[in-house]
């Protein structure tokens, strides 16, 4: 960047990345003269249907990738720090653990996030992870003692008591407040405020001088960070590496035996499946599956997506839809898993229910680096359904990433991979070259299923239609 620090950064999003990246710009003495403009196109934030946003969010260091596991213990330091001010304050965060289970032959990611949180245990000389609080489970009895739910799920796995979850919206509307308090005069935060595109320079070497808004207002920026969750690559032409994908949950209510039978027990994800159950909270639960999810092909104009390029036509992009009813196979398949873990609830009316999108990449690694074909144009996006736990310090390696100087690892797993790459990526999942579904292991449940199409399937005259949150 020629003028280093820009004298305004814009980013778009009020999301877990573009939250965390302004209060990381605010923190950092490098940007005390910098302005901070924050858009996003809700009308209200913290934005309902932002995929920062819902009852809770587990928060882990079991990844069967390293360094996630070891910033989510990074994390977790702040999470746990439960003063009024901090993260983890004011029931934002709670540590009843966390149970990964499995079925035989389908337990690779479990295999590998065991063998990482034990090691993190081992070396972590400050003791963050208690290694006596990890217990492996060697069959379904074991399981349900670790969670003390009625039924099972999985054959085996592991728990890990040293995990927890967060108050999403809670967390959200925290840094909001933060923001505000702590940027005074120097932030912005602009809802209903929805980018039309980019604006682009005509000079050769195209530049990103900010966005054009859905009003014809124009925001002129010296840094414009796109960190618009699910809906980025319909900003921008990505090039086939983030995908919209649509996750799906429910909600029942519960009594307040119920709740307080529940309210401490570990998160249960069934990897094999993808279906899991976080404690309640306020006698709701929650019901959900981290899948492969559901895409929703739009065309989108070229001109949009390629701002400055001479180009025509239309690239087809899978985009949220937000507000709609959960397709018949969710449905099935979360009262399946509520059948197989507390099935007295299994036939209990959904109050609730949601199709929540993820921002896939192929690997499930983020995408934290500058677009390539834009000056001034930085991505902090592809959440790939496991970015929120890292609310407290992902905003740091963003900027340490603005400035070229994130650790080798994490640039390394966060950079613009090439078309040969991504190419091979694919290929190695056995889908052929399309980037149809995120292959980063930790996903259960069908794959390759279009939103449109299962929307088709009908119910029964019988069967009731959940109710819809219009989110
Ligand atoms: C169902 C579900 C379950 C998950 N569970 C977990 C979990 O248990 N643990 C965990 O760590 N992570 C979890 N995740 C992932 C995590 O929530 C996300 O990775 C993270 O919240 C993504 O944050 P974001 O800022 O990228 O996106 P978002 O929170 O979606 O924010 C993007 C914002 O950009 C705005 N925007 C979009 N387009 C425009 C536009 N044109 N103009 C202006 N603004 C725009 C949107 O309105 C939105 O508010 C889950 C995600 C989902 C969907």
């Amino acid at each position: 960047m020629s003028d280093f620090p820009p004298q305004h950064i814009l980013i778009v999003g009020a999301g877990v990345f573009g939250l965390s990246t302004a209060l990381s710009l605010l923190h950092n003495p490098t940007y005390n003269g910098t302005r901070i403009t924050i858009i996003d196109s809700s009308p209200t934030l913290p934005n309902p249907s932002g995929s920062s946003v819902d009852a809770n969010r587990i928060v882990r260091a079991d990844y069967a990738h390293k360094p996630y596991a070891q910033l989510a213990l990074q994390a977790q330091e702040l999470w746990r720090d439960r003063s009024e001010n901090a993260w983890g304050g004011e029931g934002r965060y709670h540590e009843p653990g966390f149970v990964l289970t499995a079925v035989a032959d389908q337990d690779a990611y479990l295999a590998g996030a065991l063998a990482n949180v034990r090691s993190l245990a081992q070396e972590d000389k400050r003791g963050r992870i208690d290694l006596r609080k990890i217990q492996e489970l060697h069959g379904r009895d074991e399981i349900r003692r670790a969670t003390g739910y009625e039924g099972v799920s999985g054959d085996h796995g592991y728990a890990n008591f040293n995990s927890g979850w967060a108050n999403a919206e809670a967390c959200v509307a925290h840094a909001l407040r933060r923001i505000r308090t702590e940027g005074g005069d120097r932030v912005n935060i602009r809802p209903h405020t929805r980018v039309q595109s980019l604006l682009v320079s005509a000079a050769a070497a195209m530049e990103c001088m900010g966005v054009k808004l859905a009003t014809g207002e124009q925001i002129h920026a010296d840094l414009t960070v796109l960190a618009a969750g699910a809906w980025t690559p319909s900003l921008v032409d990505l090039q086939g590496r983030c995908l919209a994908t649509g996750q799906t949950m429910a909600f029942l209510d519960i009594t307040q035996e119920e709740q307080d039978a529940m309210g401490n027990r570990p998160t249960i994800i069934n990897q094999s499946s993808g279906m899991f159950i976080i404690p309640p909270r306020d006698k709701l639960l929650k019901v959900a599956r981290h899948g492969y999810g559901y895409r929703n092909p739009v065309k989108i104009p070229m001109q949009t997506l390629r701002p400055g390029a001479a180009t025509s036509g239309d690239l087809e992009v899978s985009v949220p839809d937000v507000g709609v009813p959960i397709p018949l196979e969710a449905e099935e398949a979360l009262r399946g898993a509520l059948r197989e873990l507390v099935p007295h609830m299994a036939d209990r009316p959904f109050v609730r229910t949601r199709i929540c999108w993820y921002c896939d990449t192929p690997t499930g690694d983020f995408l934290i680096t500058y677009h390539p074909a834009y000056k001034h144009l930085f991505l902090a996006t592809g959440g790939s359904g496991h970015g929120f736990k890292f609310f407290p310090v992902i905003g740091d390696k963003i900027v340490a990433a603005i400035e070229g100087k994130v650790e080798p690892e994490l640039a390394e797993i966060w950079r613009w991979r090439s078309e040969d790459e991504l190419k091979e990526v694919m290929r190695s999942q056995g889908g052929g070259e399309e980037f149809i579904a995120c292959a980063d292991g930790s996903r259960g449940g069908p794959k390759g299923m279009l939103l449109a199409e299962e929307m088709k399937r009908k119910r029964g005259p019988t069967e009731r239609k959940p109710a819809v949150a219009k989110l």
